[in-house]
Formats: C-alpha cells, structure tokens, sequence
C-alpha cells in the first residue's frame, strides 16, 4: 500500500485546522450588519435638500431573526471602520464554516480523540502553554 498525502489526510486537515486562527482578526472588532448608502433630508426647510439634492448618509442596517432591522447612521470618519468590522465579521464567520467543514471529515475519518476534553483552550488547564495567539499583536 502506497502511502499518500491527500487534500483529505487527516494530517493535512489538522495542519489546515490549526492555521485557520492565524490568519483571524481580534474577535473584538467584528460586526454584523450593512454599510448602505442613503439620501436623506435634514429638515430646515431652507435647507437646499428641501427641494432638490438630498444628504448622502451611510447607515449600517442589521438584520434580525423575525426580520427585524435596525439601522445606525454612521459618520463618514467612521466608514472605513465600519467596513474593516464587517470585513472581520465575515472573516470569522468563514474560519467558523472552515473549522467546522474540517471537524466534519475528521469525524467521518474517526480521528477524533475521545480523550480531548470538550472545551479545549479554556484557561482552567493550567499545563496548557500560552495560548497560539497570545503573543501576537
Ligand atoms: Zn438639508
């Protein structure tokens, strides 16, 4: 039998699991929602805006289970952070789907241990080194 490394070896799975979190922004900046770009009126009826060209606003619109939605009205300053949080939320939200994917086929391949405790990386395991990320940023 001929040896071979796989895209499906649980070796390779492993190594992929294990530099999903790498590449992760801080859990802290994450956010959920949509940057839209709306027109409104301030409402000083001489305002320009009364009669003709509206005030361009960017509002995120978050969407919840029901379908309620709720919208913030953010400064333009604040933009390119909204999107960098949006962008952060969607990344740890795929690295969530990748994680998962893996786990999936290593329980189909039977590599899991039944010996890892069930809440891995808790810091109640004092003979756990630092944690992976601890040193970074
Ligand atoms: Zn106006």
């Amino acid at each position: 039998m001929v040896k071979r490394t796989s895209p499906e070896s649980p070796q390779t799975l492993l190594q992929r699991r294990s530099e999903v979190p790498r590449s992760l922004p801080p859990l802290e900046l994450v956010l959920r929602g949509s940057l839209l770009r709306r027109e409104i009126r301030c409402g000083k009826p001489t305002c320009h805006c009364a009669g003709g060209t509206r005030h361009p606003i960017l509002v995120l619109s978050v969407t919840f289970p029901g379908g309620r939605t709720r919208q913030v009205t953010v400064p333009a300053k604040l933009s390119s952070t909204v999107e960098a949080w949006i962008g952060n939320y969607r990344l740890w939200w795929k690295a969530i789907e990748d994680i998962s994917e893996i786990n999936r086929r290593l329980l189909q391949l039977r590599q899991v241990d039944s010996a890892s405790p069930s809440r891995e990386g808790r810091p109640s395991r004092s003979t756990r080194p630092k944690s992976p990320r601890g040193g970074e940023r």
